[in-house]
């Protein structure tokens, strides 16, 4: 079977026919008659200088298709065809159409980063549709640092910090769960330069305050890590170059009666600190339907602990599990979703609840034994249950 190809396609309902995009693009991939502009899948090599200048969004949308959509098929069309179901390589399964990122590189970490859930991502139907890969290493976004402050204690072993970015007037529309591609500088031992690095957005989509145009970024350092040491020790006013935004699955549902239970070690708070702040700012009056089951070493090493502890438990129940706090036995995240294990058997048989699980990859063992225990002892089977939880895009893993 040949390979699926990504395609760039506009929406003809939403396109306002200014050939902005046809004027923008390099290699005149892009053309119209009087009905449609439309892109030659032949000449486009998503390049993305088309996709600031267009004054709708209508250019930003990718189809992943078993042979590519003509120009004349594209003049006749009144709407998208919507993403067609495309056969698994050899199997006859269906084909991952989803498409995460462009860029073949990215992909493949968005893939590993969400193969946890045990078969295909799909986002919650109700969340904002993302824009993807606006900007490539070809075409970077520029951003200026903001801000830098060190999450952890400063006697704490790891160095967690707070990145803010300012984006200026460049436009790079972003969905809380969402990740950027950060690029350090400089050559790789093999003389290339380093392939970027990805890092969840960790403030809502109208910015760290509301109406600014900036993002956060939650960054631990790693000892020898190359783009982890760049990030932390930025300063204000350096500038950084940033590619995405990337990720279409591991989204916020625009439903107030979805209840999320998020579970992160370390960084992968990051996400969830977004989700709780989007959330907070538009739909204040909603209780009781936001848990957040929380690992660190030691309360110190616990980014963002203490402006968490100020979020009232009727809007965010917290559960923290320290694994090396003082004079108490190691707690890790699995033992506190077993303390719940009641309402987590109620909340999995709950089509409203919507399941999260973010950070390192050391996790994910023990919260899937957890919750097989809890389905177990509800008379449930749970990979039954979270199967059908993803498939109805309310179950989403994403560990690195
Ligand atoms: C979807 C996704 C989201 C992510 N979100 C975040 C986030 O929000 N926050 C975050 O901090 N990270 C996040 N990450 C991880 C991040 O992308 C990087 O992997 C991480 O920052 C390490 O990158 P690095 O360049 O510093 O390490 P690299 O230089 O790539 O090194 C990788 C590892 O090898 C080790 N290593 C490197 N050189 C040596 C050496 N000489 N000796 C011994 N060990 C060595 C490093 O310690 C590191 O652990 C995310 C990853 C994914 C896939
Ligand atoms: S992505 Fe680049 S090559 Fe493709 S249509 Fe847009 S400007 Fe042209
Ligand atoms: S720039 Fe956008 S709105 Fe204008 S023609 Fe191109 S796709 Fe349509």
């Amino acid at each position: 079977m040949t390979k699926p190809i990504k395609q760039h396609l506009i929406d003809p309902e939403i396109c306002i026919r200014c050939y902005t995009c046809e004027e923008a693009c390099p290699v005149d991939a892009i053309t119209h008659n009087d009905d449609n502009v439309v892109v030659d899948a032949s000449k486009c090599d998503f390049c993305m200088a088309c996709i600031a200048p267009c004054p709708t969004g209508s250019i930003d949308n990718w189809r992943v298709v078993a042979k590519a959509y003509s120009l004349e098929e594209q003049f006749e069309w009144l709407e998208l065809p919507e993403q067609e179901a495309l056969a698994g390589p050899g199997d006859g399964g269906e084909a991952d159409t989803t498409l995460e990122a462009l860029d073949d590189e990215v992909a493949a970490l968005l893939a590993e980063a969400h193969k946890g859930a045990g078969g295909k991502a799909k986002a919650p139907p109700s969340a904002s549709k993302p824009s993807i890969n606006l900007y490539n290493l070809g075409h970077p976004a520029e951003a200026v640092v903001q801000g830098n402050y060190r999450l952890t204690a400063e006697d704490a072993d790891s160095d967690v910090r707070h990145i803010i970015l300012d984006l200026g007037t460049q436009s790079f529309p972003v969905l809380e769960g969402q990740s950027v591609g950060i690029a350090p500088p400089g050559l790789d031992a093999q003389g290339k330069p380093f392939l970027p690095r990805l890092y969840s957005v960790s403030s809502p989509r109208d910015g760290e305050r509301p109406n600014t145009n900036n993002l956060s970024l939650t960054v631990k350092r790693e000892p020898h890590g190359v783009c982890s040491n760049y990030v932390c020790d930025l300063e204000r006013g350096d500038r950084v170059k940033l590619t995405g935004p990337f990720g279409s699955t591991f989204l916020l549902p625009n439903d107030p009666q979805a209840k999320l239970v998020m579970i992160c070690t370390g960084t992968g708070s990051a996400p969830f600190r977004g989700f709780t702040m989007r959330r907070q700012r538009t739909m204040p009056e909603i209780a009781g339907r936001m848990r957040l089951f929380f690992g660190a070493r030691t309360p110190d090493a616990l980014p963002y602990f203490g402006p968490l502890k100020k979020v009232p438990e009727a809007v965010l129940a917290k559960h923290f599990a320290f694994s090396r706090a003082e004079d108490a036995p190691k707690q890790y995240v699995q033992h506190r979703l077993l303390d719940e294990r009641e309402r987590l058997s109620a909340l999995i048989a709950d089509a409203d609840t919507h399941i999260y699980i973010c950070g390192l990859k050391a996790m994910e063992a023990g919260v899937e034994e957890a919750f097989e225990d809890i389905a177990r002892g509800a008379g449930l089977d749970w990979h039954t249950i979270r199967d059908g939880m993803r498939e109805a895009g309310r179950y989403h893993v994403e560990t690195y």
